[in-house]
């Protein structure tokens, strides 16, 4: 749908496309939201079923990446309150957010450093345990750490996993399934960053690099892989186990909250801001939150101005038959976790009753934000995660109609907002002092 009769009939039915084209700071409503409705082709036993998995797995993980033995092999990260950066924040642009800011600080996730250390890591997992007990080298009531042994690497070796990334993902699969003893092949878009190739190089894992964008390199792998019956490919536009994945988080974060006596109810909002790629991370966290906290939870995704092809999808109700580029975008950003210009159809469509919004941000606030960030609270995060941030900034700016609908207005005092960071520890020291040092 490149043509011009196209765009203007776009333009006319959607006033923010001209925003959009300008690559101005938006907020999108969606007016489809149902906390009630309910969700098809997916539940809540799956996800369960996807925690359990995990849970089997710990004692594999523990021995293949023994710096989680501390947390029983379970890959998790924690919520910290930022009040620091809040006070930052509210002092530089003279307003005041409401409630408390938490950082939800998936940058930390043990293993690969980011939110892909869920999705990613879990659908290997599952894949490699299908593959076993189908084998009879492995059933459920055995203790998993056998998989550590050289005979399953061995038996892992005849297997390849495949994958589509902009990086984060790559390195995920990458690491996990090079663990396990799987041949792995990653197909990296143009976007991806140099070091992240080189890693997983290291790691003996086989790196393609596309010049176009994430589109390709997730198309050319998935026909590479329909063509080997010994590849599984993880589709990331699809991919049922990977939202699953992401999925389990809500279960962990009900827990983490109870622990720190946070209520989410009608009297005390939950709002959680997720950077938003192709949609299978933040659409996976916000199927679950919803399930547990209903109507009480608010979520909004962040994509750069460049990009914001989920909000594109989902206001127009074309999801993947709209990219960014027929609005000429350029899908240049370096967000580089979400340089995607077709969102997913698959999550989109599950999105539908379930999110509060989209709204977008321009590069200079993420690094402005991450070097805050840093100084504030001596944390890193990629620049892809500090769409995350600009979250709680946009609602209290441009957020009246939605909290005013809601009944939110004399709430707010009590509201939590949680701020999702997505990525970060992986990042070598060089170029984290670059993210530093750039100003755009
Ligand atoms: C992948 C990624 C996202 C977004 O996840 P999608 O599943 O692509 O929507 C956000 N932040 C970072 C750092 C990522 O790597």
């Amino acid at each position: 749908m490149n043509n011009n009769v196209e765009l203007e009939r776009l333009r006319s039915d959607f006033k923010l496309i001209d925003d959009l084209m300008e690559q101005k700071h938006v907020l999108w409503l969606n007016e489809n939201r149902n906390p009630h409705k309910n969700i098809e082709g997916i539940t809540m036993e799956e996800v369960e079923d996807a925690a359990n998995r995990l849970q089997r797995f710990s004692s594999y993980i523990i021995e293949a990446f023994p710096e989680t033995a501390l947390e029983g092999g379970i890959i998790e990260s924690e919520v910290k309150e930022i009040a620091a950066m809040k006070k930052l924040i509210e002092g530089r642009r003279a307003i005041h957010i409401p409630g408390r800011l938490f950082l939800k600080c998936d940058h930390a996730l043990p293993i690969s450093g980011s939110i892909k250390a869920r999705g990613g890591i879990y659908e290997v997992l599952k894949h490699a345990e299908t593959l076993a007990i189908k084998a009879g080298k492995l059933s459920e009531s055995d203790d998993y750490a056998l998989i550590h042994r050289e005979e399953m690497r061995d038996f892992y070796k005849q297997y390849k996993i495949a994958v589509g990334s902009t990086g984060n993902l790559g390195l995920s699969i990458g690491i996990i399934s090079a663990k396990l003893g799987f041949q792995v092949d990653v197909h990296m878009s143009a976007d991806a960053k140099d070091w992240k190739k080189d890693l997983l190089r290291s790691l003996g894992v086989n790196v393609i690099e596309y010049e176009q964008d994430y589109s390709v390199a997730v198309e050319q792998g998935r026909k590479e892989a329909a063509a080997d019956p010994y590849c599984h490919f993880i589709d990331d536009e699809n991919s049922k186990d990977l939202f699953v994945g992401y999925a389990v988080a809500a279960l962990r974060l009900q827990k983490q909250l109870a622990n720190q006596l946070i209520q989410v109810n009608a009297d005390h909002p939950l709002f959680v801001y997720l950077p938003c790629g192709v949609g299978g991370g933040p659409g996976g966290v916000a199927y679950g939150l919803q399930q547990i906290f209903g109507e009480h939870v608010h979520i909004f995704f962040g994509e750069p101005t460049q990009s914001p092809c989920m909000l594109l999808g989902m206001m127009t109700g074309l999801h993947d038959q709209i990219s960014v580029a027929d609005i000429e975008l350029t899908n240049k950003t370096e967000a580089d976790g979400l340089a995607v210009g077709r969102p997913s159809k698959f999550v989109g469509s599950i999105m539908e009753s379930i999110l509060s919004g989209c709204y977008t941000v321009d590069d200079a606030f993420l690094f402005r934000s991450l070097k805050a960030m840093m100084e504030q609270e001596n944390i890193f995060m990629e620049p892809s995660a500090h769409a995350g941030v600009f979250g709680p900034i946009q609602i209290v700016c441009e957020g009246q109609e939605y909290l005013e609908k809601h009944g939110l207005y004399d709430k707010m005092e009590q509201a939590v907002h949680v701020v999702w960071s997505t990525g970060g520890n992986m990042v070598p020291e060089e170029m984290r002092q670059i993210y530093l040092q750039t100003e755009k």
